[in-house]
């Protein structure tokens, strides 16, 4: 990947998890390293004093049993057993003066350290330092201990041991480093890439549908991860959007449909009042046409109004006691005529109270529709039955019907707005009756549901609870 698209991506969530999984990953393996180096090096360092104590304790036992002439000689010879670069010994008075020493052409720069004389004369039983000469490579390590009480011991030694793995722990490291962070990178990478590419499925799929692509989906992995989660969620959210777009779609249609009839009559009776009208008469039947049909319009029109203010709260609906028994009563004896008319028996088995939370005046807006449809579906000699029950919680009102009935395939239907089933066509009617009710029921809480046999009959049940839900009671306050 070239270094201009590496930094277009460097804004990226991917490269941001890039970044941080390196990051973390090279601080760990640096704090290992530390850890390693300051473990090994402290061993170097104790076996170097353990070294130059063993040197100390050789020449105590020296001095004790042959006196400090074949110290002195020991120190010489010693020094260059092991090498006169690496080793050197110095004896030393109270006062700190060097009175014999090994061949120390090479430790000139070493000093006397007056410190660490007092501290030996104060009681310490040795004191150790190291110290770097300027242009050598390699620290030394010095000790000095009371070898009797009148003669100090000043023995150094090059911490070689200790310089050669530095240089190797160096070179290790960098090569080490190098190939940890390159992998960590890669590795993070790819780790990155997998993760958000879900992410990126979902964004291009955003973008397909901002083209105009309703149609696409995010695939789904099946692996039940956070992105399979987003990619169902987003792709449920789609289904959704298309159902409510096709259901918008098919009522724009359904209203185009219903208001160009009337529109076009009322044109219709305009023009032909206009060119062939001669009497004041029919000017005044054509506005009273005119005005029927306007009538008819704005029924709907306010329907709709109607159901959308209900459907999603905006009108506020009264919380009230109503005596819903009371209200189903009223719509039998308000719909009696109705029914007489049409050779119907309407029976009406209710109780006397029977109470909920709810609005009368939607309510009994609700049974008028459920009612009037009952009588308007069903032929002469036909039996619409309306009855109630009722538990703790809930009341169940129910209106039969031995009318037409709907078929299975319009049933899942009717209470889309404007939906009318084929048979019932012939019937005056706008399809927005059942949606109404449903909207009245389901803004108390409740639900309606049909059940049909064609050519038998229909019942349709309204649940609604005896108490309001709190959304319904907020709307009110
Ligand atoms: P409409 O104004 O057409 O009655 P609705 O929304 O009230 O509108 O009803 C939608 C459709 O459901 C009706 O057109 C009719 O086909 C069907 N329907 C409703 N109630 C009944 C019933 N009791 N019996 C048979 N069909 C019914």
């Amino acid at each position: 990947m070239s270094l201009r698209k590496l930094l277009s991506r460097r804004s990226t969530l991917a490269f941001r998890l890039t970044l941080w999984y390196a990051g973390i990953f090279t601080v760990s393996s640096c704090v290992a390293f530390l850890l390693f180096y300051l473990l090994i090096t402290s061993v170097i360092q104790d076996r170097t004093d353990q070294e130059l104590m063993g040197q100390v304790n050789r020449f105590s036992t020296l001095l004790a049993a042959e006196g400090t002439k074949s110290v002195q000689n020991a120190a010489v010879i010693e020094a260059q057993a092991a090498g006169v670069k690496k080793v050197f010994f110095r004896l030393l008075s109270q006062d700190g003066q060097a009175f014999s020493s090994s061949t120390m052409a090479y430790w000139e720069d070493i000093t006397i350290r007056e410190t660490a004389i007092q501290a030996l004369l104060h009681g310490s039983d040795h004191v150790f330092e190291t110290i770097t000469i300027a242009g050598r490579k390699d620290e030394v390590r010095i000790l000095y201990a009371m070898l009797s009480p009148s003669i100090i011991l000043q023995v150094g030694q090059t911490m070689e041991t200790y310089s050669r793995f530095f240089d190797a722990f160096k070179g290790i490291f960098i090569a080490t480093m190098t190939f940890l962070i390159l992998l960590a990178a890669g590795v993070g990478w790819f780790m990155a890439r997998r993760a958000v590419s879900g992410v990126e499925a979902v964004t291009r799929t955003a973008q397909k549908i901002t083209g105009g692509s309703l149609e696409e989906r995010v695939p789904v992995k099946q692996r039940g991860d956070e992105i399979d989660q987003l990619a169902t969620t987003f792709n449920q959210m789609l289904d959704r959007i298309q159902v409510l777009l096709t259901e918008i779609k098919e009522m724009s249609d359904n209203i185009a449909h219903d208001l160009r009839s009337p529109v076009t009559r009322i044109r219709g009776i305009a023009e032909v009042t206009l060119t062939t009208a001669k009497s004041l008469h029919e000017y005044e039947s054509m506005s009273a046409s005119i005005i029927e049909d306007c009538d008819r319009l704005l029924a709907m029109i306010n329907t709709m109004l109607l159901i959308s203010k209900t459907e999603t709260g905006v009108d506020k609906l009264a919380c009230e006691k109503v005596n819903i028994a009371g209200l189903v009563q009223e719509a039998c004896e308000l719909f009696e005529p109705s029914a007489e008319d049409n050779g119907i028996t309407l029976s009406c088995s209710v109780p006397g109270v029977s109470e909920l939370a709810g609005d009368a005046r939607m309510l009994q807006r609700m049974l008028a529709n459920l009612l009037d449809n009952a009588i308007k579906y069903t032929s002469a000699g036909g039996v619409v039955t309306v009855s109630i029950a009722e538990n703790n919680t809930q009341v169940l009102v129910s209106v039969q019907d031995t009318g037409c009935g709907i078929s299975p395939a319009d049933l899942s239907r009717t209470f889309e707005r404007f939906y009318r089933c084929d048979q019932s066509r012939s019937k005056p009617g706008i399809g927005l009756g059942l949606s109404l009710a449903l909207a009245i029921a389901r803004a108390h809480g409740g639900d309606i549901t049909a059940a049909s046999v064609p050519n038998q009959g229909s019942t349709f049940m309204v649940t609604l609870p005896k108490t309001a839900p709190q959304d319904f009671l907020t709307r009110k306050a």
